[in-house]
C-alpha cells in the first residue's frame, strides 16, 4: 500500500476521538487528531476530526460531519470512518441515521457497515443485538442516560428508526454464523444485502478477529460507522503493522501536573491513591465559587514555587458524590460544571505559561475546556499509558510545546497519574 493511503475519521465526541486514535496508533499508523476541521494536512496514515455532534441539533451535526467528510476527501482519504459510541448513544431522532445518510449520500456509497462492537472492552453485537459486558444494552445502565437512554438493543431496529423514512434506505444485518466464515463470506453477504437494496448493515462481532475480519471484508467500502473497535482490523488493511515508530513522540520537557475534573468512580480513587502515595496536592473547594475568592490564582500561587520538583503537582475538583450534590444545589449543576471547567482551563493555562510540559487532564469536559484555553486545534497521538488513553503531542496557541495526557471519567487504573509520567519516560525520544 502506497504511504498516500490515508485513513479519514469523524468522531462524534472528542474523548470518542481519542479512543479511536488510540486504537489506529496501536495498528501501526500515524494518527493527527484535531479539534474540528484541521488547518492544514498533517503527515499522519490518519487523521481524526473530533466534533461535538454526538448530541448537536440534527441539523448541526449532519453540516460539521458532511463539511468534516468534504475536507478529508479533498485530502485524498481512501475511506471514511464515522465513528460514534460503543453503547451507540443516540435517540430516534439521530445523530447516528441522519448524518450516515448524509455521509452514504455524499460518498455515493452503495452499502455501509453498523458496528459499535468493542468485544476487548465488552461490546458484542449478536443476531445484531448489542451487549455491555454481560447484560443487553437495554439492560445495561445506558438505558438511563439522560441525554440518549438506550431502550432496544437491536441494533437493526435503532438504526432503521433513525432513517429519513422519505429516501426509504434499509438496514439488515450479518449473522454470527457468517462472521465465523472469515471475510470472504462476510463481504460476500454485504454484496448481497446490497444487491437485495439495503444500504445499512449492524454485523455480529463476538472476538476481535471478528473486527479484524470485518475491517478486511469492507476493504473496498467508502464509508463505515463504528465504535473505536473497528479500528484494530484498519492498520493492517492499509498495509501496517503495530511498531513504537507509530507512537513515538518528541522528547518530552518542562514540569509536571496533573489537572483533575472528574468526579468520576475512577477518577475519586486515582486522586485518592496519589495522595496516599505523599503527592503533593491542592484541592479546589468549589463550595467557595461566588464568595469573591479568585480560585485560579489561590491554586497557581500554591503551585507555581513546587513545579522545579520533578515530581507531579496535582489540582483537582474531584470530589464525592455527597460534595458534589451540595455544590450542584448551592449553584445549580449546569452552572457548576461550567463554572469549574473554566476554573481548571484557567489553572491549565496559568500552569503551562510557568513552564509544565507534561500535563495529565482527568475528565472529558474539562478536558476539552482546557484544550481549548491553551489553544490547542490539533495533536500527534503517541504511546498508550492505559486503554483508551494515549499520551499525545501538540503545541499551544502561545507556540509553546505541551505533552498532553487526556484521560476521559471511568478510564484508567487507580495509579494512573503517577503510571501516565513513568509510561512517557519510557516512550518517548526514542527514535
Ligand atoms: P467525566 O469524564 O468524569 O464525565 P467531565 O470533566 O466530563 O468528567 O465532567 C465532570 C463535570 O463535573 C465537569 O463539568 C466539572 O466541572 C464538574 N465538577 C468537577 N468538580 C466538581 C465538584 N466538586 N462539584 C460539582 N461539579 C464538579
Amino acid at each position: 500500500m502506497s504511504a498516500r493511503a490515508l485513513l479519514g475519521c469523524i468522531a462524534d465526541d472528542f474523548t470518542g476521538a481519542t479512543d479511536l486514535a488510540n486504537n489506529l496508533v496501536r495498528g501501526g499508523m500515524r494518527v493527527v487528531l484535531s479539534m474540528g476541521l484541521p488547518q492544514d494536512m498533517p503527515d499522519a496514515d490518519a487523521i481524526v476530526i473530533a466534533l461535538k455532534s454526538r448530541t448537536a441539533p440534527v441539523a448541526e451535526a449532519v453540516a460539521d460531519s458532511l463539511a468534516a467528510c468534504r475536507w478529508l476527501r479533498a485530502q485524498g482519504a481512501r475511506q471514511v470512518y464515522f465513528k460514534v459510541c460503543s453503547t451507540f448513544d443516540s435517540t430516534p431522532r439521530g445523530n447516528i441515521g441522519p448524518v450516515a445518510e448524509a455521509l452514504i449520500e455524499e460518498l455515493e456509497a452503495s452499502m455501509c457497515v453498523v458496528t459499535p462492537a468493542f468485544p476487548e472492552a465488552g461490546r458484542r453485537i449478536f443476531m445484531g443485538h448489542l451487549f455491555v459486558g454481560e447484560q443487553l444494552l437495554s439492560e445495561s445502565p445506558m438505558r438511563n442516560h439522560p441525554l440518549t437512554p438506550m431502550t432496544d438493543s437491536n441494533l437493526v431496529r435503532v438504526m432503521q428508526a433513525q432513517l429519513d423514512a422519505g429516501k426509504a434506505r434499509k438496514t439488515g444485518m450479518v449473522p454470527y454464523s457468517i462472521v465465523a466464515q472469515g471475510a470472504e463470506k462476510i463481504e460476500q453477504r454485504l454484496n448481497e444485502l446490497s444487491a437485495e437494496g439495503l444500504n445499512f448493515a449492524v454485523v455480529d462481532a463476538l472476538a476481535d478477529a471478528d473486527m479484524v475480519e470485518l475491517a478486511r471484508a469492507v476493504q473496498g467500502h467508502r464509508m463505515m460507522v463504528a465504535g473505536s473497535g473497528l479500528a484494530i482490523g484498519l492498520p493492517a488493511v492499509y498495509g501496517l503493522s503495530p511498531g513504537a515508530d507509530a507512537a513515538t513522540l518528541p522528547q518530552a520537557q518542562g514540569t509536571r501536573a496533573v489537572i483533575s475534573g472528574s468526579c468520576s468512580a475512577a477518577s475519586n480513587a486515582q486522586v485518592a491513591a496519589f495522595l496516599r502515595a505523599g503527592g503533593q496536592a491542592w484541592a479546589i473547594d468549589a463550595l467557595r465559587i461566588g464568595s469573591g475568592v479568585d480560585l485560579v490564582a489561590e491554586a497557581l500561587q500554591w503551585a507555581l514555587p513546587k513545579l522545579e520538583a520533578d515530581k507531579p503537582v496535582l489540582l483537582y475538583a474531584t470530589a464525592a458524590p455527597e460534595t458534589v450534590r451540595q455544590v450542584q444545589a448551592a449553584l445549580g449543576s449546569e452552572h457548576a460544571g461550567h463554572v469549574i471547567e473554566q476554573i481548571m482551563a484557567g489553572i491549565a493555562h496559568g500552569l503551562v505559561q510557568a513552564g509544565v510540559g507534561q500535563l495529565v487532564i482527568a475528565g472529558g469536559e474539562t478536558s476539552g475546556a482546557c484544550i481549548q484555553a491553551l489553544g490547542i486545534g490539533s495533536m500527534r497521538v503517541g504511546p498508550q499509558i492505559d486503554p483508551g488513553v494515549p499520551w499525545s503531542f501538540a503545541h499551544c496557541a502561545s507556540g509553546q510545546p505541551l505533552h498532553v495526557a487526556l484521560k476521559s471519567g471511568n478510564f484508567g487504573g487507580i495509579d494512573f497519574f503517577s503510571n501516565a509520567f513513568n509510561r512517557l519516560d519510557e516512550s518517548t525520544g526514542i527514535l
